[in-house]
């Protein structure tokens, strides 16, 4: 058995909240006086942001589901098995000790933290400055069936407000395996189709109460590199015009990627 990289897709564009969004903060990042339900923040800006870990692990959740291997017999039902062909333990991958008995090479996902864009940050400004913090407040409460009172005082959590905008990049690693790396380039359809469920479920906290509706509108260009590509000086695609994902067909991203690497 061989393995090769082959090379990288680079997936770009911008994540649209149709909703507030709530991705909890950490208990280290609580302060003394603040809310009791903070979104997580950039700790040198304060402005919100969508940690890669967060949607990564929204979307491996989707694709386990999608794919029937969610796990009864698993704590979380958390799938990982020693199958090379799994398109879940490929593309999002597994623990050290299982991915070395399945010898299929690294995980292929990289997804990076997104940041607020720069119209996005603005917004920011404005609430910093009238409310003293990047988010909307929301209060929740808890109403007794009865009396229709509420039933405890009113908890509030912090969300991102609706149509705030982050960059978002996922980079694709292609590796031959004695495949020329067909395999991962097949195995991008089912990684699309992934984002695409992800628009109609919920990222981060209160999915079921309206919270964390996202939408991806991607750059025009999906970025394919080889290692040549990176020995050259880089020039950036044009990366002001997106469009909607779920109006991509990924039969035409993935016949793009097969022959830009040369594969059959
Ligand atoms: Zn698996």
């Amino acid at each position: 058995m061989s393995y090769k990289f082959v090379g990288n897709v680079i997936i770009s564009g911008i994540i649209e909240c149709m909703t507030g969004l709530h991705i909890g903060a950490t208990d280290e990042a609580y302060q003394i006086g603040g809310m009791d339900n903070p979104v997580i923040k950039d700790p040198l800006t304060g402005y919100p942001y969508i940690p890669g870990s967060s949607l990564k692990g929204k979307l491996r959740t989707i694709m386990e589901w999608a794919k029937d291997k969610i796990d009864t017999g698993k704590p979380g039902g958390i799938h990982e098995c020693l199958d090379k062909n799994c398109p879940v333990c490929r593309i999002f991958g597994t623990g050290a000790d299982n991915s070395n008995k399945r010898k299929t090479g690294p995980t292929r996902i990289l997804v990076r933290d997104s940041f607020p864009t720069e119209k996005t940050i603005k917004k920011f400004d404005i609430l910093k400055e009238q409310k003293g913090v990047a988010a909307e407040i929301k209060t929740e409460v808890n109403i007794n069936r009865i009396t229709s009172k509420p039933l405890s005082g009113p908890r509030s959590l912090e969300r991102v407000p609706k149509e705030s905008e982050f960059n978002f990049e996922i980079i694709y690693s292609v590796y031959d395996i004695d495949d020329k790396g067909s395999v991962d380039v097949e195995n991008l359809k089912d990684l699309i189709t992934v984002l695409k469920l992800m628009e109609e479920s919920a990222l981060g906290g209160g999915g079921s109460r309206g919270a964390g509706r996202i939408k991806f509108k991607l750059h025009k260009e999906v970025e394919i590199k080889q290692v040549a590509d990176y020995e050259k000086p880089h020039v950036p695609c044009e990366k002001t015009e997106t469009k909607d994902l779920q109006s991509i067909k990924a039969e035409d991203i993935v016949k793009t990627i097969k022959a830009k690497l040369n594969i059959n």
